[in-house]
């Protein structure tokens, strides 16, 4: 073959990688995080279609076509990926084989592999630390006695979590002593677990990255992110960390969306310890609730980002262009009847973010605010400040 021809291959292949404004993006998964990503999806005049088993879901309402069928009905996801042009997913615990379906007719981000990797959280750390990023020390546990050797080798306190299907602490209990084992271990409910050293952090940060087809690397920085109940309360961005971990933060970033060929957004959570050294908390493949902020805060925001990624075109600016703090609000908001939403429109700084979900129930993430201001602190002040007027 000819110098010109290999080249002209070469080129042809790539073009076909891009898939531009008028094609359909097919989002596994319904939840905010495909709403949010259908929402710029749209603006920018692509279409949209999503599978999952719900009906009028908060993705669903904003795409052009919903499909309701469980995952692992494989025709389903066959007669779903025929007519999109590519696939990515919103929600990470979609089984092997329905990524494998998908990827025979049409490119999926992320990966099957990345998928794999990431809905585990054993095979995720064992990827980590092989790959040698800093990790909590941790040991994998099948039984009690498995937990009790592994408490013997990691001490107290320990947090022990399922290995799979676990989010937002769920199925997450932290021992304290070699007594509360047997109780823990039930409430695996005889899963595969993993335990966990006990990080006494003195804050908890995450990484927004992503990567694209052509291996570009951007970043949105680190994200400051405090919990309730393990589940995401408020993120401040820029986080207030020292010059290192901010450097180190990327940096490991960087490594692991490179380790893994990334196509597309990926959030990296970190604990920063006491003596300001990063350990590895979890890897989300997708947008993730701490990079909310990114759609007021930032050029390009990670939803725009993950849409680019995986179309093969260019990423886009990720500078912040206001210091900004995002405040979530789950179901318990509504204990009391509708939230007062004109007592938020009253701040004229705060954006406020519904996912269109029908049911609030406790811990259920309903929306977000997003609140910019001239610092970090005045946006954090802001934001809960606005949190509070819903529920006067
Ligand atoms: P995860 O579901 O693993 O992200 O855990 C949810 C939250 O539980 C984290 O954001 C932490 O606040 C807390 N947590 C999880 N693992 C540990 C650990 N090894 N040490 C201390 N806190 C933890």
């Amino acid at each position: 073959m000819t110098r010109f021809l290999k080249f002209f291959r070469k080129e042809k292949a790539a073009m076909n990688h891009i898939i531009l404004p008028g094609a359909t993006i097919g989002i596994l998964g319904s939840g905010q995080l495909g709403r949010m990503l259908a929402l710029a999806a749209r603006r920018m005049g692509y279409r949209v279609h999503t599978l999952s088993i719900d009906t009028d879901s908060p993705t669903g309402q904003i795409a052009d076509r919903e499909i309701v069928a469980p995952y692992d009905d494989l025709d389903a996801v066959r007669d779903f990926v025929r007519d999109v042009s590519v696939v990515t997913f919103e929600f990470e615990n979609i089984s092997a084989a329905a990524a494998a379906v998908a990827a025979a007719y049409v490119p999926v981000h992320p990966s099957a592999e990345v998928l794999h990797i990431t809905q585990n959280r054993l095979r995720e750390k064992i990827f980590l630390a092989n790959a040698g990023f800093p990790v909590a020390p941790f040991q994998p546990v099948k039984s009690l006695s498995d937990l009790q050797t592994a408490l013997h080798k990691i001490g107290f306190p320990a947090v022990l979590k399922t290995a799979s299907f676990g989010y937002d602490g769920k199925g997450q209990s932290k021992i304290n002593s070699m007594e509360d084992a047997s109780e823990a271990f039930d409430f695996l409910e005889e899963e595969e677990g993993v335990l966990e050293a006990f990080a006494d952090f003195s804050k908890e940060v995450s990484v927004v990255a992503a990567r694209g087809l052509d291996g570009t690397f951007v970043h949105y920085g680190v994200m400051e992110n405090s919990h309730r109940h393990h589940i995401l309360d408020i993120t401040l961005a820029p986080g207030r960390v020292s010059p290192k971990v901010a450097k180190d933060a990327v940096e490991i970033a960087h490594g692991i969306l490179e380790k893994l060929k990334v196509v597309g957004v990926l959030c990296v959570e970190f604990f920063v310890t006491k003596d300001d050294k990063l350990l590895v908390n979890e890897l989300a493949p997708r947008p993730h609730n701490s990079g909310h902020l990114t759609i007021e805060a930032c050029v390009t925001s990670q939803f725009e980002q993950q849409l680019r990624a995986v179309c093969g075109l260019p990423l886009g600016s990720t500078q912040q262009l206001r210091p900004a703090a995002m405040a979530n609000l789950l179901g318990e908001l509504w204990e009391n009847g509708e939230p007062n939403w004109p007592a938020v429109a009253a701040f004229p700084e705060v954006k406020l973010h519904l996912y269109g979900k029908l049911g609030a129930r406790i811990g259920r993430k309903m929306g977000h605010l997003t609140a910019l201001a001239d610092s970090v602190e005045a946006a954090h002040a802001r934001v809960v400040a606005a949190r509070e007027a819903l529920i006067k």
